[in-house]
């Protein structure tokens, strides 16, 4: 499988247990602005101990469609209703 993000595949990004748990999907994208890091959430509402790390290559592996928002830029938010439909931003 190639990998598309422009960082190297074991970036740190964070990932919520849910989706790492296979119980849900990806529905929400951040590209943090201080620190560059990626998060990977569904629709739930998050604590800090529903929070995990994963690198990046595992978020990708998870859902390839993320590679659809690869281009996301810092500071910017992407979301989607369903693992059906696109991507907005
Ligand atoms: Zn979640």
């Amino acid at each position: 499988m190639s990998f598309p993000f422009c960082e190297v595949p074991n970036t740190a990004t964070i990932l919520c247990k849910h989706i790492a748990r296979g119980e849900k999907r990806i529905l929400y994208v951040s590209h943090d602005e201080d620190d560059g890091m990626w998060q990977f959430l569904c629709n739930e509402e998050h604590t800090i101990e529903d929070l995990m790390l994963v690198t990046l290559k595992q978020a990708y592996e998870l859902d390839p469609s993320i590679g659809e928002i690869k281009d996301l830029p810092l500071g910017n938010e992407a979301w989607r209703e369903n693992p059906q439909m696109p991507w907005r931003s």
